[in-house]
């Protein structure tokens, strides 16, 4: 039996969730959070439902490492570090150079290092994650799983923008897309609750977290989909923007005084927007649904973000000639019942009709429209992390 890390290495935390293969059996998970700050903190899941929490000062990741596996063998997670046979770490971008699940030897770190103005926040951090953890487990296989892979199918028409093409030849300039491992994993487990070959479906997967993306799958892979060059394009988020005229920031910069540059306004686009920025009231979908029915910006926020899923649905429904399926994932995708309830109704032209009951139940993968529903919808509950360990097992072999 081997014992698997899945590891999500950010600038100032370190997400783990170490699995027991191939059993897919989750030993234990956790952060270690605020990394090079006075206060971090520590929390750790394992056994049957217990919890570890501590704050200490974390000075660097080098040092998150050494603490994790202090952790796991102090709570005899693990016996030996030896028994960490491989770790795999989500990584944000790919480029066009990953195009799968890639064993990261001296080649693939040059390049991931090369890719850093394609992510320039995330992949130096997770860097420095694949580098700790090389010389705290040298024996242990390191693979990376990046975000943008499953989306490397995507035809030239649907990557491509609609900008000089020597921007694309010169400096990569093109949709990389997001969330790749999630609707990757989502459409397939949505293919064996529909009972049939994922290549014979056109499915549409809808990852509402935080951030969101949509993505048209045909033939199995990625077709289209609506994060771009960054992840902070496409439909409604928490705080990003999604789709926005580049014209109108040049106007903003000149507007408002607390705007110097395009770098601060990038920096409000990632943070100020879309449920946030439009409701005022919170980035937390259930905050701003909560407070709808008697505040007008907490409405329209709601009305918003539905509308951009049926308009990219519509969207790719076009493109795709047609839709199979629709699913839902991530925190909304698979939590509200009313958010979900509102984009069917937006689509009952479809010949999509809601199971109200199906829809109202939680934590398992479901249908959420009825039988003699033309188009099928369903909540999956996504788990990039077992997607992760399941690389990696695929490459040891
Ligand atoms: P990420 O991984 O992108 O940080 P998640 O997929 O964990 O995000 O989703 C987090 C979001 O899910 C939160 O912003 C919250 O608004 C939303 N969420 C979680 N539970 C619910 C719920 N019951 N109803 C509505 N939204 C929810």
């Amino acid at each position: 039996m081997k014992k698997i890390l899945a590891i999500n290495s950010g600038s100032s935390s370190l997400k783990f969730k170490l699995f027991e293969m191939p059993a897919e059996k989750v030993l234990a998970a956790g952060l270690i959070e605020r990394i090079g700050f006075k206060d971090g903190g520590v929390t750790l899941k394992y056994g049957a439902g217990q919890v570890y929490t501590e704050t200490r000062k974390v000075s660097d990741h080098r040092v998150a490492v050494d603490l994790l596996m202090d952790l796991l063998i102090e709570f005899k997670i693990i016996e030996d570090y030896g028994e960490i046979t491989g770790i795999g770490h989500r990584i944000v971008a790919g480029g066009e150079y990953f195009k799968e699940s890639t064993i990261i030897d001296d080649e693939a770190e040059a390049k991931i290092e090369q890719l850093i103005p394609l992510a320039p926040l995330h992949n130096p951090a997770h860097l420095v994650g694949i580098r700790a953890f090389k010389k705290k487990l040298p024996q242990a296989l390191e693979v990376g799983v990046f975000d943008t892979a499953f989306h490397q199918t995507m035809p030239e028409e649907n990557f491509i923008y609609s900008l000089p093409y020597e921007w694309y030849q010169k400096y990569n300039a093109r949709r990389y897309g997001a969330h790749g491992t999630s609707h990757r994993y989502v459409a397939q487990e949505a293919a064996k609750l529909m009972g049939k070959p994922l290549a014979d479906l056109k499915l549409i997967t809808c990852h509402l977290g935080a951030g969101a993306s949509l993505t048209a799958i045909k033939d199995g892979k990625s077709f289209d989909t609506s994060m771009g060059f960054t992840p902070l394009s496409g439909v409604t988020m928490a705080t990003r923007s999604g789709d926005v005229d580049p014209s109108l920031l040049s106007y903003l910069i000149e507007k408002d005084p607390e705007i110097a540059d395009m770098s601060e306004m990038i920096d409000r686009l990632n943070h100020d927007a879309s449920l946030l920025g439009i409701s005022g009231v919170s980035s937390d979908m259930r905050d701003v649904l909560a407070a709808a029915p008697s505040n007008h910006r907490a409405q329209l926020a709601v009305d918003i973000f539905v509308k951009n899923i049926v308009k990219y649905i519509g969207q790719y429904i076009a493109e795709m000639q047609g839709v199979d399926g629709i699913v839902f994932t991530a925190g909304i995708g698979e939590n509200s019942q009313p958010v979900r309830s509102l984009v069917m109704k937006r689509l009952a032209y479809l010949g999509i009709k809601e199971d109200v009951v199906a829809n109202a139940t939680f934590g398992k993968n479901t249908f959420v429209s009825t039988p003699d529903s033309k188009v099928k919808v369903m909540r999956i509950m996504t788990d990039e992390e077992l997607v992760i360990a399941r690389d990696v097992q695929a490459l040891a072999r």
